[in-house]
């Protein structure tokens, strides 16, 4: 009969994303003699004091001939490999059920009475699931030591824990996808630097001719007609500017109230009496046009 030896653990609980811890001499560790085919895997407590239990392993190597087992998981969820070959962990089994020779034994650092830590439970899971398919068996290859051993009772461990539940657990584990690794990121290819936006153009001074303005403001009143619409209303909204028209009323029509607006903006420049008639003179025009940014023209 065959003397297998575990070796591909670490590696299949690494694959697994677990966290593994190699007990120096691990490798060559295990009961001498006798046979050794896993085919199944036994969870059982270590009924160490509650709390972690470091010196667990060490205690384990020590004493490794009377009840150790290959593996010991502690409560943060890291797997231990105490050994590669048979290890006395579960002892008299009833018939038919697995024994030494025949599975794997996992400790875990837990007692009677203890809450198992959320880690521990979740690593347990996964790295049996691990095992399990490595092995190439179903979850209903994972036992406990208090339902395999002989006599009955004579084991309580792992305490607290459901086999069929744990099965279904590892079961879930075994059919889950493994996760798949993230793509490496797309290395950042640095931008080109952005373009210089072409400077905004300039927007065209508005010029006013000075002629045809003067002759919008002397007919479109008597027409009702606006005979020069870009420049009146350049020359409106600087009126509106300086608060001498309603902005309603620049419109591009030098109606009489453009007018009106107009005289008083003449009247502000200094002109008096007929000079302030509300018809644009190149002076009075060429100030307004100064202040509001536009240039007068013939
Ligand atoms: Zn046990």
């Amino acid at each position: 009969m065959a003397y297998e030896r575990i070796t591909w653990l670490p590696a299949v609980l690494r694959a697994a994303g677990l966290t593994v811890v190699e007990h120096a001499g691990w490798e060559k560790r295990g009961l001498s003699g006798g046979t050794f085919t896993p085919k199944s895997v036994v969870w059982h407590h270590d009924a160490s004091p509650k709390g972690d239990s470091p010196g667990v392993p060490a205690y384990m190597i020590r004493n490794f001939e009377k009840a150790a087992a290959q593996l010991w998981v502690d409560r943060q969820g890291h797997w231990h490999i105490i050994a590669s070959g048979r290890a006395p962990h579960a002892g008299l089994t009833k018939l038919g059920k697995p024994g030494n020779k025949n599975s794997i034994g996992i400790e875990t650092d837990h007692t009677t009475g203890e809450v198992w830590p959320e880690p521990l439970l979740v690593s347990l899971r996964k790295g049996t699931a691990a095992i399990l398919k490595h092995m190439k068996v179903s979850e209903n290859a994972l036992e406990f030591h208090k339902t395999i051993c002989f006599p009955s009772g004579r084991k309580n461990d792992p305490a607290g824990l459901d086999l069929a539940k744990e099965r279904a657990r590892v079961k879930t584990n075994m059919t889950a996808k493994p996760v798949a690794p993230k793509p490496p990121a797309k290395p950042t290819t640095p931008k080109p630097p952005a373009k210089p936006k072409p400077p905004a153009k300039p927007k065209p001074t508005p010029s006013v001719s000075l002629a045809r303005i003067t002759k919008a403001a002397k007919t479109d009143p008597s027409t009702n007609k606006s005979s020069y619409p870009t420049g009146t209303k350049v020359v409106e909204s600087a009126l509106v500017a300086e608060k001498l028209l309603a902005k309603k009323y620049a419109e591009g029509y030098y109606g009489t109230l453009t007018v009106e607006a107009y005289k008083k903006w003449q009247r502000k420049c200094g002109f008096t009496g007929a000079d302030a008639n509300g018809i644009p003179g190149l002076k009075s025009l060429t100030i307004l046009g100064k202040k509001y940014g536009f240039k007068v023209t013939k």
